[in-house]
């Protein structure tokens, strides 16, 4: 007969429909216990609802409420979920920033791919958070308040109600931004201050992903099972878990956030800044991870102030030849990195019963970890030159509240 099907409809981040909230909360003060209860929201969310039958409708930005969700609905029995982790930036240059969003909004569309929720143009994602931050940005990133930021958490869900196993049919998108803590304000004592962070290593026993698996993909499922190890590490001390892979124990990543480890080649002599690889599918291709491979790449291949040049080197190590060479004295430093933490500092690592301090081997050497922070601050916060970086998407269009 001749008809075709019409496309189901893509997000369309130019119309969305806004509904003003007409209940404004009182937002929180900087270390007070609605910040760090990490779960007070700003005025208002997105949320995009996708059907398989018509694709996605119109985008909403509407007053902050909990969602309703049947309780057969796919996430809650199938782990259909994905979610990204950003961070909106208030510059000293008096704009709203986002980090690399296009970024984000490709890793979404792979995660949610990874578990059969729909893809997007990944484009819209920093469209939407616009739009959100149009509004909610004035009152909780104030324009005199430079140097200040609101997490960001576009999550999507299955929320379908069929409990019979298939594919979701029906799912929503949906972003919500939250007054955060910020890790560079914690006294030096509490963990990710000045000293570092402890990372305990991973017992044979507790294995985060596997090849095949979804460890490059953002999803809930990876981090419910991993809160056990999680909590037990919490529970003595340390601050993550640092997640080791294989017989020969690969080091995978931290936490939430990548590993790098700066240290002299055994063969060569030469410092090198390493971290695990993204080929075998692991560890997660992290933001923040692709953005420190970046700036090593090209502003440390030769010497800066007192930092010797690093040679940078995607490849498998293991614990063990973290531990040579940390008895050996070729440690350097390391760090983790990811939205979350930013770049914070390694103090310790546990594995099995020795203790590697890593700050004492190298500090002399020390300091690839801050000169990347800081270079990383600028572009997020519009300063010291890096207005105009083209990883920093200003937002515009800010309404006068
Ligand atoms: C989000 C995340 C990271 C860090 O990624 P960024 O894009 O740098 O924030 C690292 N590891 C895991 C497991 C993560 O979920």
């Amino acid at each position: 007969m001749g008809s075709i099907a019409p496309s189901p409809a893509e997000i369309d981040a130019s119309v969305v429909k806004i509904t003003r909230s007409t209940n404004l909360r009182d937002v929180p003060l900087p270390g007070s216990p609605e910040e760090l209860s990490h779960s007070y929201c700003t005025d208002h969310m997105v949320t995009v609802r996708w059907t398989a039958g018509n694709g996605w409708e119109t985008p909403e930005v509407r007053p902050f409420e909990n969602l309703s969700v049947p309780p057969t609905a796919s996430c809650l029995h199938y782990a259909t979920e994905c979610f990204e982790g950003m961070k909106v930036y208030r510059g000293y240059d008096g704009k709203l920033r986002l980090f690399r969003p296009d970024c984000n909004g490709e890793r979404l569309v792979s995660s949610a791919q990874r578990t059969s929720l729909p893809a997007f143009k990944f484009e819209e994602l920093k469209v939407l958070i616009a739009k959100l931050m149009q509004i909610d940005g004035p009152r909780w990133l104030p324009k005199d308040q430079p140097g200040r930021f609101l997490y960001l958490r576009p999550a999507m869900i299955g929320n379908g109600p069929h409990l019979g196993v298939q594919t979701p049919k029906e799912a929503l998108l949906f972003i919500i931004a939250v007054p955060w803590p910020d890790p560079s304000k914690k006294k030096p004592e509490q963990a990710g201050g000045q000293h570092g962070l402890k990372l305990l290593a991973s017992h044979p026993d507790s294995i985060r992903a596997w090849p095949g698996g979804f460890g490059y993909a953002k999803l809930g499922a990876n981090y419910g099972p991993s809160l056990v190890a999680h909590g037990k590490a919490q529970a003595i001390g340390f601050d993550q878990v640092l997640w080791l892979f294989g017989e020969d124990r690969q080091v995978t990543e931290a936490g939430a956030s990548n590993f790098f480890v700066v240290w002299e080649n055994k063969q060569s002599g030469k410092l090198e800044l390493v971290t695990a690889p993204l080929e075998n599918q692991l560890i997660l291709p992290g933001v923040t991870r692709r953005s420190v491979l970046e700036l090593a790449r090209t502003r440390l291949n030769q010497s800066c102030g007192k930092l010797a040049p690093v040679e940078v080197v995607e490849r498998d190590f293991t614990i063990g030849d973290v531990h040579e060479a940390w008895k050996e004295g070729r440690i350097v430093e390391a760090f983790v990195c990811g939205t979350a933490y930013f770049v914070t500092p390694v103090k310790l690592i546990r594995n099995d019963d020795v203790d590697m301090n890593m700050l004492d081997a190298g500090a002399e050497r020390a300091g690839y970890a801050a000169q990347i922070k800081s270079w990383l601050e600028a572009i997020m916060f519009g300063k010291d030159g890096a207005e105009a970086h083209e990883w920093g998407y200003v937002i515009e269009g800010e309404s006068q509240k």
